[in-house]
């Protein structure tokens, strides 16, 4: 995780420290890109994903901080594949078309939810905005997969689910993850319903039945979650 360890952002299902910055500082590390680049090699990883906290702050979004550290890792790991899981910039598609020209391998972007609880889980968010954002980088660069996911369990209903799961894919995502939330600390929101496998199971398979190329929906299922055989699920490789 780049832009360094606060976050602008107050998600309420996320236990990232936040700050204000009006009142504190969080000074980008020039040398974070090539660090990140050095752990990685030095790790030998074939796969390697980047993500950030939200930077506001910053005029950019923090998005040419992230698309350098892009081009750093492959520098020092030509034969990896590179996936980025970013914030929405606001909504800046100029900081979003940052990132893509950096070339990652897959662009993920999460929904976290479903429209009607966007207000209490991610407030400062927008559905729409993160739906474009999506929209923009396959529309501007179709060769990288888009990918995105929600957490299920934060109060959703199963109809709310699969509209999102078609929004989605009008925006041209590609792959999508779908996994049980758990609460991080005491301080965040509580788990509303421990979501039973075979309601996963039904997202999935309702997901693929739209044209998603690959669903990973469980859980257990994270962002990340077997993020290596994303490509090899999408029938990509
Ligand atoms: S934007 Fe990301 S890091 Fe920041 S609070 Fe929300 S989920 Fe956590």
């Amino acid at each position: 995780m780049i832009l360094g360890n606060l976050c602008t952002r107050g998600c309420t299902f996320c236990s990232v420290p936040k700050f204000n910055p009006r009142k504190q500082e969080s000074p980008l590390d020039p040398e974070e890109p090539d660090n990140v680049a050095r752990m990685a090699a030095g790790m030998g990883l074939k796969y390697v994903v980047i993500t950030s906290v939200n930077r506001d702050d910053l005029p950019d979004g923090g998005s040419g901080h992230f698309a350098r550290t892009v081009r750093a890792v492959r520098a020092a790991l030509p034969e990896a594949k590179i996936e980025v899981l970013t914030p929405d910039f606001c909504g800046d598609l100029d900081a979003v078309r940052a990132v893509l020209d950096a070339d990652p391998s897959v662009f993920n972007h999460n929904m976290e939810t479903v429209p009607r609880l966007y207000r209490s889980v991610r407030p400062q968010a927008d559905y729409r905005q993160s739906l474009r954002v999506l929209e923009f980088a396959k529309r501007s660069r179709p060769e990288i997969l888009t990918k995105s996911g929600l957490m299920a369990g934060l109060g959703e209903k199963p109809a709310e689910v699969e509209q999102l799961l078609r929004d989605l894919r009008d925006a041209g995502t590609d792959v999508a993850t779908i996994g049980q939330y758990l609460q991080p600390t005491r301080r965040n929101r509580p788990v509303r319903e421990y979501v039973p496998p075979a309601q996963f199971d039904a997202y999935r398979d309702y997901g693929l039945s739209i044209g998603f190329k690959a669903v990973f929906s469980g859980p257990f299922v994270r962002s990340s979650y077997m993020a290596e055989h994303v490509e090899a699920q999408a029938g990509l490789c």
